[in-house]
């Protein structure tokens, strides 16, 4: 039964987390993609997840993204962030994360991966911890350790690094530390 990320019986393990790994659609964004008359896709992410990954940046959580389709515009919305560890291109996405695993040397017990679809499960199922947006795939939902409360594309990454730098206790020392940055945390 998957419990919410405030839950007093998860923060010891969130405390532990040092790497956050996210899916691409249903999680950085809604699900959605609209097409032009060129064909061309367009997605929709949230700012907050933006902010979201500036927190990690300062607080040393290191980021991952794990998709099965690795879209220039999504490498484009990441690179903003100086994240490029940016992994996939078929749905079969067990064989990116162990890549992903044996690359950084992150043990498993201290990453999360966030996902939202059937395909997702076999990540979830191996990952120290799991987590599922809220408007998650049923079978997901049920699988993982913990949902968050914002659905796919509003704010799902940033409810979880917010969680794991709270229970780290650093989250007073990440905001005066972006506060003071020069480059206003960029
Ligand atoms: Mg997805």
């Amino acid at each position: 039964m998957a419990l919410n990320l405030s839950d007093s019986s998860l923060q010891d393990r969130l405390a532990k987390i040092e790497m956050i790994i996210v899916d691409v659609d249903g999680v950085l964004t809604d699900g959605l993609a609209y097409y032009d008359s060129n064909g061309m896709a367009m997605k929709a992410f949230s700012m907050r997840d933006g902010f979201g990954f500036v927190l990690a940046k300062f607080a040393g959580i290191e980021l991952g993204v794990l998709t099965g389709n690795v879209a220039e515009m999504v490498k484009r919305r990441l690179e903003a962030f100086n994240i490029t560890r940016i992994k996939g291109g078929h749905f079969r996405k067990l064989g990116f994360y162990e890549e992903m695993v044996e690359e950084t040397g992150i043990p498993e017990q201290e990453i999360i991966y966030i996902g939202d679809d059937l395909f997702d499960l076999p990540v979830l199922r191996r990952v120290g911890f799991s987590v599922a947006p809220a408007d998650a795939h049923p079978d997901v939902i049920r699988q993982v350790d913990a949902v968050t409360e914002s659905k796919g594309g509003r704010g799902v990454v940033r409810e979880v690094i917010e969680a794991v730098v709270r229970a780290k206790g650093k989250w007073d020392e990440v905001i005066e530390m972006i506060e003071n940055d020069e480059d206003g945390g960029r």
